[in-house]
């Protein structure tokens, strides 16, 4: 059970809640998967995106079926966002349905905690502008965990366009508070002083940013939400920061990837990495996403099995 009502980040969250989700998450992985108990069947789920995303929404219907939830799932386009309704009237219409759970991604960082102010229904961030993406962050964990058998003491460096990304905000908080040393690895364009001012060290040189690091984390350049020239060009980026074999030599000698997709193959990582299933977690984080989001829909649900 959650302390609080929405999962809205994980900054602040207290570990042992996050150990209790990853502990959750991990018995739902080494499940069959048609042996799970309808523990969500009087729950309806609503998938809210207001940004675009494959894996994500996919995943949290898998996960919402699997536990035998109703689920509705509302595009924008195709919504009366587009007539220009403000984004709380839209919740609190969709609220008048009583909808159980809401899972909302939207562009504007803090979207969820504003919805979560105005509707009856538990609210999942499932990813807010720059801010947080903490059902990414649960599964990144997981999957280490599963991989490697611990968190703490592990050298993890996450790298590329950490600005924008709230796959790295949220992976910092988590696997900082679990004990992992955490670095960023980042063009100085892409990686505000804020940072450093957490304590967090920083690296705007790739090959010494990985050294010795047991997990490289690697992340897309989110071109849609930078607003000048922040970036070198995808040539030049790719050359500086993206990892290929000679860079990755430079990390532990069985290092292993991960990438929260989408990936942009030659642009920050080398296909011949992400392909290589001896090194790449890439897949497997794909698949811990259903059991994470199981573990998240579970808890907001307040239900157990
Ligand atoms: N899928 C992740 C997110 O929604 C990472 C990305 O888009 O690059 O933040």
């Amino acid at each position: 059970m959650l302390s609080k009502k929405h999962l809205l980040g994980i900054e602040g969250m207290p570990i042992p809640e996050i150990n209790d989700l990853l502990d959750r998450a991990d018995y739902f992985a080494n499940r069959p998967k048609q042996s799970f108990p309808d523990i969500l069947s009087n729950t309806t789920v609503l998938n809210m995106f207001f940004e675009n995303s494959t894996r994500t929404r996919v995943s949290f219907e898998i996960a919402a079926k699997r536990l035998g939830a109703s689920v509705l799932n509302i595009s924008v386009n195709g919504s009366s966002v587009k007539k220009g309704e403000t984004l709380i009237d839209t919740a609190t219409t969709l609220n008048a349905m009583r909808p159980d759970i809401l899972v909302a991604r939207h562009h504007a960082s803090g979207a969820p905690l504003l919805l979560s102010q105005h509707v009856d229904a538990a609210v999942i961030n499932a990813g807010d502008g720059r801010h947080e993406h903490p059902t990414q962050a649960l599964l990144d964990a997981l999957t280490i965990k599963r991989s490697l058998g611990r968190i703490a003491g592990l050298k993890i460096a996450i790298c590329g366009d950490i600005n924008n990304s709230r796959v790295a905000r949220s992976n910092l908080y988590l696997l900082s508070a679990l004990g992992a040393e955490v670095r960023l690895v980042s063009p100085a364009t892409l990686v505000s002083p804020y940072f450093a001012e957490m304590g967090v060290p920083i690296y705007t040189d790739m090959e010494q940013g990985i050294a010795g690091c047991e997990i490289v984390m690697m992340l897309r350049l989110q071109t849609e939400r930078m607003e000048g020239r922040e970036a070198p060009s995808q040539h030049e980026y790719f050359h500086l920061f993206g990892l290929d074999t000679h860079k990755l030599q430079k990390a532990a000698p069985d290092a292993l990837i991960m990438h929260p997709g989408p990936m942009n193959r030659g642009v920050e990582i080398d296909s011949k990495i992400a392909d290589d299933n001896s090194k790449s977690l890439i897949r497997t984080q794909v698949e811990l996403g259903v059991a994470t989001r199981m573990a998240c829909l579970e808890a907001v649900a307040g239900a157990k099995l």
